[in-house]
């Protein structure tokens, strides 16, 4: 185990990963900008200009070093206009569902980034894989882990990538965490625990409470993270849940869970616990160790995110958590570099979610699970 100073822990983190971080693991030379190096950056479009768009992605895509906003994919008519006058797009690379599959004869786009409800991600990722598009699905990568098999094998068939949107794993904190895990500086992770979960109000009839096109309510919303959370917080896959579902507005919440409970049992005896909700406001990743404890709170949302640990605390400087997972993927397409969010990681939690799903509905019954290390990046 490494020995830190509370003194040191901070500053060598801040400087160590940071750096590194702000890098992302590319060739030095081409990560300065070196003489004669080809500057190459990866047209992305976006399907889906709905919330995440707008707010996160596209304003991310003008931060990009390796991709760039060079297309759009809407059903709605007046956004074609709004967003080709705010980000220059000509109207060549601007898509609507049914013209969606001609994509694939257009050059300047490389990516396509699925950002639309959930049940729609297989279809459009299928797509756009038969597109010869590398693909970037939100998360939930899909609704079933069927689904997620059949975008996997798309692109596998056509030869492209595939990432999930999970943004955390080029964000410094959640790879700071990584590292405190695998370099077990605080010894074996004993218990983690994870919260993801908001209060959902307004429309009733929004996508996220409908159930065809969210495929489920708060753990396919935001179970998902604490699912990732409790998986990267002590470094394993899990082998073994127990969930509870509970309900106190069942007129709002009709047809998708408003609340889950469940506990895992890891290899080597680690015990996990998560609790995701619609209708509570939670946010946090918390581990102890055989010699020490660390904890994010915020853990999940869009940062900066909040670093604590037994040595003391951990800064890192913030940047648009978006930028740098879009560059992370265009840089393993470009460089090779590593896929943070492949495909298997996504099929992985959808899994767990399933079998979330399995106990609850018989009574909260033990479900195994044989995942070995799938999607352990
Ligand atoms: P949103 O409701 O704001 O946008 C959804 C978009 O899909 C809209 O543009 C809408 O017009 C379009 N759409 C097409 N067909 C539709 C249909 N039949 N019903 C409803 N909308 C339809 O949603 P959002 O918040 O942008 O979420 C989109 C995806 O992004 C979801 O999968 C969500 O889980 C994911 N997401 C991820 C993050 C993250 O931090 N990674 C954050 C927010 C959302």
């Amino acid at each position: 185990m490494k020995k830190y100073t509370r003194r040191t822990f901070s500053t060598v983190l801040g400087r160590g990963l940071g750096g590194a971080t702000l890098l992302s693991g590319l060739p030095m030379a081409y990560a300065m900008g070196g003489e004669g190096q080809e500057k190459k950056s990866l047209g992305v479009a976006l399907v889906g200009l709905g919330g995440y768009s707008t707010y996160q992605l596209a304003p991310a895509l003008q931060e990009t070093r390796y991709c760039h906003l060079a297309g759009i994919v809407t059903g709605t008519a007046a956004k074609e206009h709004t967003w080709a006058q705010k980000y220059g797009i000509p109207e060549a690379h601007i898509y609507n569902y049914e013209n969606f599959d001609s994509i694939a004869g257009d050059d300047a786009i490389d990516i396509v980034y699925v950002v639309l409800p959930n049940s729609m991600h297989a279809e459009y990722g299928i797509r756009a894989a038969r597109a010869g598009k590398h693909v970037i699905c939100e998360k939930p990568m899909a609704i079933s882990v069927a689904e997620c098999e059949a975008i996997m094998a798309a692109c596998e068939a056509a030869g492209v990538k595939l990432a999930v949107g999970y943004r955390l794993h080029s964000e410094p904190y959640t790879r700071e965490v990584k590292r405190i895990v695998k370099e077990k500086t605080f010894g074996e992770v004993r218990y983690v625990s994870a919260d993801a979960a908001y209060i959902s109000g307004g429309n009733p009839d929004q996508w996220r409470l409908d159930i065809k096109l969210s495929g489920g309510g708060a753990l396919m919303n935001m179970g998902v993270y604490s699912i990732q959370s409790l998986i990267y917080g002590c470094g394993k896959n899990p082998i073994s849940v127990r969930a509870q579902e509970f309900s106190t507005r069942p007129e709002y919440f009709r047809q998708t869970d408003e609340t889950i409970t469940a506990q895992f049992e890891f290899p080597g005896g680690t015990v996990g616990q998560m609790m995701t909700s619609h209708n509570a406001n939670a946010n946090r990743l918390y581990a102890s160790c055989d010699e020490g404890w660390f904890e994010l709170q915020p853990a999940n949302n869009y940062g900066p995110l909040h670093g604590r640990t037994s040595l003391g605390p951990l800064q890192f400087p913030h940047e648009r958590q978006q930028k740098l997972q879009m560059d992370d993927f265009a840089s393993h397409i470009l460089f090779g570099t590593p896929n943070r969010a492949p495909g298997e990681m996504g099929k992985r939690d959808m899994i767990i979610v399933e079998a979330i799903y399995r106990s609850v509905a018989e009574g909260s019954s033990k479900i195994a699970l044989d995942l070995g290390d799938m999607g352990l990046v």
